[in-house]
């Protein structure tokens, strides 16, 4: 019947648990799972990186142009008119002095005609730079007056859209033998008649693009990044055929970058290439998921081990109020017993009918065993429950410890030997005074050896010894009862515990006895061991200290 209450009880302990706790998580565990298996298949890791990264490639190109057209626009206030070529030509060469970033001007005047240009003055020693200058403006030459009308047009479409009204050519070309990229900005002077078409121009010095204008960008564009990251993207910026940087960042360390953008607009012409300098984004992200994977597998540990922990916990309790409920009806049970036989035999006697003085003294034996029995459970239960309301208190006095286990025993001797047992008393002459609680101390012997009487089947025997050992007194109870299997002999000690053995069940008992043996033994400073095998018998050791520093005298049960 009880073991039916429990195995419903479990199951739905059990049944709550896997629904309250553990399927939530497990779903969300799977959940997790399945989201980082999706993030891998999709690349979706990957393609955040790649978007972060073209992103700060279009901070690049959107500098450019703000800054290219802050250049420029100033200038493009100041340009002269065509109007008297001399001092235009003076004047396009005190522009140029004062902004050494440009490399050449150009001016062209559509209604005379004339084509105006001015080298930077401070670059004239330059041969290459000269040369490729010179071809530049001698071809724009050819041009411009065949263009002039179309470029003027699209100019004053821009600025109607309030765009700064500027276009750009870009290319790139060769001086002094290497790859060089330049760009040339176009527009309509600032002081031009509307009645006019005139065009501007100014070409960007190529050094000064690559070794001051990119450079500069490229830092402030990655500025933000390099505070946040340990391992910063590095930038390089290069024609769009070959991998070759015309400009790089420090950190550039070669190798195939991860995006590329081509410049429209300002600098047409020009790749803008982003990686991360070491690692390939692939590596990033399959290190992103194993680090996910990783705390997962933790937390799914962590997880484990709690629900293991809350469902031994809530056995625990269950088993618990098991045996708490299995206690009362024992103790219940074990009460009214030997009162009933008192009862009996008080009332036979009464009627005095018996016919023979042994059968009076039989009657008034079972009277004085019954009553002890009944003592005895009681004090057990009192003690119980002064223990665990922590209010066991212990009267240490020095004991000859000898002398109080042969008088405990003296009084159950006879007891003993009625019910067939052999009885051997081995007390030692070299026991010495020990400080011990007389009463407790005789309790926890009469429970042993109580318990030696109920469990024994056919071998009838109990031992007591009693000697020094080391730094202790050893008190030992020994039968050749029914013992006790392995792995039941921590759990006897525990309070309400009783033995799953048939056997046991049959006998009366509280599940108290052995609880308050450990008990006591501990509050001495000492302990209680057992050694038995299932149907060979059991020994109790009761170790008590002699030093009495180990005392605590209200040791937990
Ligand atoms: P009880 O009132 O049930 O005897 P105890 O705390 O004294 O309670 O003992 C707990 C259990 O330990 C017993 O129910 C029994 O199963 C087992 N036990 C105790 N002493 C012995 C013994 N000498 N031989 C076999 N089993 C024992």
């Amino acid at each position: 019947m009880s073991k039916k209450w429990r195995l419903t009880d479990r199951t739905r302990t059990l049944l709550l648990m896997e629904l309250a706790i553990t399927l939530p998580a497990l779903a969300l565990m799977g959940f997790s799972i399945w989201n980082l298996k999706h993030i891998q298949r999709d690349k979706q890791i990957e393609a955040a990186i790649q978007r972060d990264l073209q992103y700060v490639l279009k901070g690049v190109e959107h500098k450019a142009w703000d800054k290219s057209v802050a250049l420029i626009t100033p200038l493009q206030k100041e340009f002269p008119s065509a109007d008297d070529p001399e001092k235009a030509k003076a004047k396009l060469g005190e522009l140029l002095t004062a902004h050494p970033e440009f490399a050449y001007a150009m001016l062209y005047d559509k209604k005379t005609n004339r084509f105006i240009s001015r080298e930077q003055p401070g670059r004239e020693n330059d041969p290459t730079f000269c040369a490729l200058a010179d071809e530049t403006i001698s071809s724009t030459a050819k041009w411009l007056p065949l263009e002039s009308g179309s470029l003027f047009e699209s100019l004053r479409m821009m600025e109607k859209k309030d765009d700064p009204g500027l276009g750009f050519m870009s290319d790139w070309s060769n001086m002094g033998g290497a790859r060089t990229y330049t760009s040339l900005a176009y527009f309509i002077p600032s002081n031009t008649p509307h009645d006019r078409v005139t065009i501007g121009m100014l070409a960007f010095d190529p050094d000064f693009l690559k070794s001051h204008f990119f450079p500069q960008i490229i830092k402030d564009s990655l500025a933000n990044k390099n505070g946040t990251m340990s391992n910063p993207p590095a930038v390089i910026l290069r024609s769009p055929h070959d991998y070759t940087p015309w400009v790089a960042s420090d950190n550039w360390d070669g190798g195939k970058p991860e995006v590329d953008r081509t410049f429209l607009d300002a600098f047409r012409g020009l790749t803008a290439s982003i990686k991360y300098p070491g690692k390939t984004v692939a590596d990033m992200s399959n290190n992103f998921l194993h680090y996910n994977y990783t705390v997962l597998g933790a937390l799914s540990l962590f997880m484990i081990g709690g629900i293991l922990l809350t469902y031994r916990n809530i056995s625990r309790e269950m088993n618990l109020a098991r045996l708490k409920s299995d206690f009362v009806a024992n103790v219940s049970h074990e009460l009214r017993t030997p009162l009933a036989l008192i009862r009996l035999y008080a009332e036979t006697l009464e009627l005095g009918r018996l016919n023979s003085k042994e059968k009076y003294q039989e009657y008034f034996r079972i009277i004085r065993e019954e009553s002890e029995r009944l003592t005895a459970l009681i004090n057990n239960i009192l003690d119980f429950s002064r223990i665990e309301a922590g209010r066991k208190e212990y009267e240490f006095k020095e004991t000859n410890l000898a002398e109080l286990v042969r008088t405990t025993l003296e009084s159950y001797r006879f007891q003993i030997e009625q019910h067939g047992f052999a009885f051997e008393e081995n007390i030692s002459n070299d026991v010495p005074p020990v400080i011990v609680d007389r009463e407790a101390i005789a309790r926890s012997l009469l429970n042993l050896v109580n318990n030696a009487l109920k469990y024994s089947r056919d071998k009838k025997y109990i031992g007591v010894n009693l000697y020094r050992s080391n730094g202790s007194v050893n008190l030992e109870v020994c039968d050749h009862g029914i013992g006790i299997s392995p792995d039941e002999q921590e759990k006897i000690f525990e309070k309400f515990y009783r033995c799953g053995d048939p056997l046991v069940h049959n006998i009366k008992g509280s599940g108290l006895g052995l609880s308050l043996v450990r008990h006591i033994a501990r509050a001495h400073g000492g302990d209680v061991k057992v050694e038995s095998a299932p149907e060979k018998g059991s020994k109790f050791i009761i170790a008590l200290p002699l030093d009495p520093s180990a005392r605590t005298g209200a040791a937990m049960a």
